[in-house]
């Protein structure tokens, strides 16, 4: 039987309307969200990803603020710039757009926002909470890869899950998070040997390379959940890591690219936002 597609759209527009609605409450309360986006150079990938964020912050009514500058900007000026950021109350929520041009170093920036401003989840402050199963903020990719499996009905707990990728953006966290719902989880990477093998193990297959259509439906298991996160641009269209036609003949659910992790992504950014602005609204009370 062919699988279900999960409609990554739709469930981000779910999520969407859940945001909506409590930045009403906290706008009406004086306290509308931001979001400062910090986007160098020309690259255009960037420049679309960026959009979609400001996009989405005026559908649910976020206070967007994307600070466009040139590739030559250095690395002393963003940092002060984030100086700026951390210390002003009207910003809840603070991201660096990567990749950077070349000589920038994104990891130092990333240091640089204050961990309960970072809504993208990249600071170590916040990586670590995660591991520590501390609260904090867990990066929007692999949180919204989260509610895509949860989406589906699936009792996580118990589970044999695969993720394929060891990034510290997707794979790690996106593992840490099934860990934290009792699956019983596999990494892949690079060096695995076997990886087919190892993939069919998977009643949950998260894919996370960024290679054109490695996983091949003979390496899933009938029925498996499967959450295809990478992204290739081909000649005529987008492709995911997953070989789709063969892939939906085996797995019971399926993300397409695109239209499945990505909407997720933005959606989860702007769970992440308000999160901060209540954050935000706690501390100033305490202060
Ligand atoms: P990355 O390059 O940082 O990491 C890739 C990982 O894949 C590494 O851990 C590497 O060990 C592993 N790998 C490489 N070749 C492999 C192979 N042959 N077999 C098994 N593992 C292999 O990439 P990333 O940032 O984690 O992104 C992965 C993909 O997801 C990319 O296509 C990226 O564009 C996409 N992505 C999508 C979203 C979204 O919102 N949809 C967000 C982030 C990343």
């Amino acid at each position: 039987m062919a699988a279900k597609i999960i409609d990554g759209k739709a469930l981000a527009e779910q999520v969407r309307a859940r945001v909506r609605a409590e930045v009403q409450e906290l706008t009406a309360a004086g306290l509308q969200p931001g979001l400062a986006v910090i986007l160098v150079g020309e690259d255009p990938a960037s420049q679309v990803y960026v959009r979609n964020k400001e996009r989405a912050c005026a559908d649910v009514g976020i206070r967007s603020l994307v600070h466009r500058l040139p590739a030559a900007t250095s690395q002393e000026e963003l940092l002060a710039l984030i100086d700026r950021l951390n210390a002003d109350p009207a910003v809840h929520g603070i991201l660096v757009q990567v990749p950077l041009p070349p000589g920038l170093r994104a990891d130092e920036l990333q240091r640089a926002v204050d961990p309960d401003k970072d809504v993208d989840g990249f600071h170590p402050v916040n990586a670590g909470r995660l591991l520590l199963g501390q609260p904090g903020f867990v990066p929007c990719t692999p949180a919204g890869i989260l509610e895509l499996v949860k989406s589906t009905g699936t009792e996580i707990a118990g589970c044999e899950a695969v993720v394929v990728g060891r990034s510290a953006t997707v794979g790690k966290p996106t593992a840490t998070l099934l860990l934290a719902e009792n699956a019983t989880v596999t990494v892949c990477h690079s060096k695995t040997r076997n990886l087919p093998d190892v993939c069919r193990r998977g009643e949950i297959l998260v894919v996370a390379v960024g290679r054109r259509e490695l996983v091949k439906g003979d390496w899933i298991r009938p029925g498996a959940v499967v959450i295809d996160v990478g992204i290739n641009r081909g000649e005529d269209k987008l492709y995911g890591d997953v070989e789709f036609a063969s892939a939906r003949e085996v797995a019971g659910f399926l993300t397409p690219v695109p239209g499945g992790v990505g909407p997720m992504t933005v959606a989860m950014l702007m769970v992440n936002t308000v999160k901060a602005a209540r954050l935000a609204a706690i501390q100033g009370g305490r202060g």
